[in-house]
């Protein structure tokens, strides 16, 4: 097994690409540590890996809040640290920038961008003290990218790129690898973050027209997984996957 006896810190497992990610990980013998804000997601979740015989565990917590993020870092070091990160949670309220949604701006620059801080704050100084460690963030194509009505998203996400590999060059005296995950479109719920309805149907439209299959989130699941099955003087720093149909 790939991952035997390594702690893998998932945020977002309540659906989609953590979700993937958590059972493909957890099928590779790693103990996966679930965390997101639906409870009752993370607990179904959690008994489908159990019953399948994984191991893991739930940490409920809102990414965007510093001292809940700040409370599982600690009950995570008390427990003997993580060795990998996925930061995955992540939100898409898109729509022009002059619709002035400055509420949604907000919510995508908490938890895209310091929701991400926040979880490699809670255990890189652990895996720097240990001289092991690897985070996983996921930005986006959109990070490379920019799209009509996902300034602000899109700006989180070349962010998270910026932070992810800015921290790959501080991080490497310290043992800690970083990559940062891009994926083109993947079928999730993540579309359902847009409470602009015209932007919401188009990017429907968009994402599922017929002569355009998207990925699945088990396509971002099996990227995540080369990437942290590599031997420890491999850094990926980087992987962009997109649907062949994908611009
Ligand atoms: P989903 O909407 O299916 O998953 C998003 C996850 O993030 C959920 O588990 C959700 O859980 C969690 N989440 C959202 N807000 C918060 C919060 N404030 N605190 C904690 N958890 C939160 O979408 P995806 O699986 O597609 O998204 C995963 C990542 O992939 C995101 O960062 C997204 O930007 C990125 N991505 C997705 C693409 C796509 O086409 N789907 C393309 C490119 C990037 P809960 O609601 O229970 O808190």
């Amino acid at each position: 097994m790939k991952l035997k006896d390594k702690k893998v810190w998932i945020t977002g497992a309540s659906s989609g690409i953590g979700e993937a990610t958590a059972k493909l990980l957890a099928s590779e013998g790693a103990h996966v540590v679930l965390s997101a804000r639906r409870q009752e997601k993370l607990e179904a979740l959690a008994e489908t890996i159990t019953a399948s015989g994984g191991s893991c565990e739930i940490a409920v917590v809102d990414v965007s809040d510093r001292a809940g993020m700040e409370a599982v870092g600690r009950q995570l070091a008390e427990k003997g640290g993580i060795d990998i990160l996925i930061n995955n949670a992540g939100t898409m309220p898109i729509s022009p920038i002059l619709s002035g949604r400055v509420d949604e701006w907000d919510r995508m620059i908490d938890v895209n961008i310091k929701g991400v801080l926040y979880a490699i704050n809670a255990v890189y100084p652990g895996m720097a003290e240990r001289k092991d460690g690897h985070i996983v963030n996921i930005s986006s194509v959109a990070a490379r990218l920019t799209y009509q009505s996902a300034g602000v998203y899109g700006g989180t996400k070349h962010a998270v790129r910026a932070i992810s590999d800015t921290l790959r060059k501080e991080a490497i005296r310290f043992g800690v690898r970083v990559t940062d995950i891009q994926p083109g479109s993947v079928d999730t719920e993540l579309p359902d973050s847009i409470a602009h309805e015209k932007i919401r149907s188009a990017v429907k439209d968009n994402m599922y027209a017929e002569e355009s299959p998207i990925l699945k989130p088990e396509d971002i699941a099996n990227g995540i997984m080369y990437a942290i099955s590599q031997p420890a003087y491999v850094d990926v720093s980087e992987l962009l996957i997109r649907p062949v149909i994908q611009e």
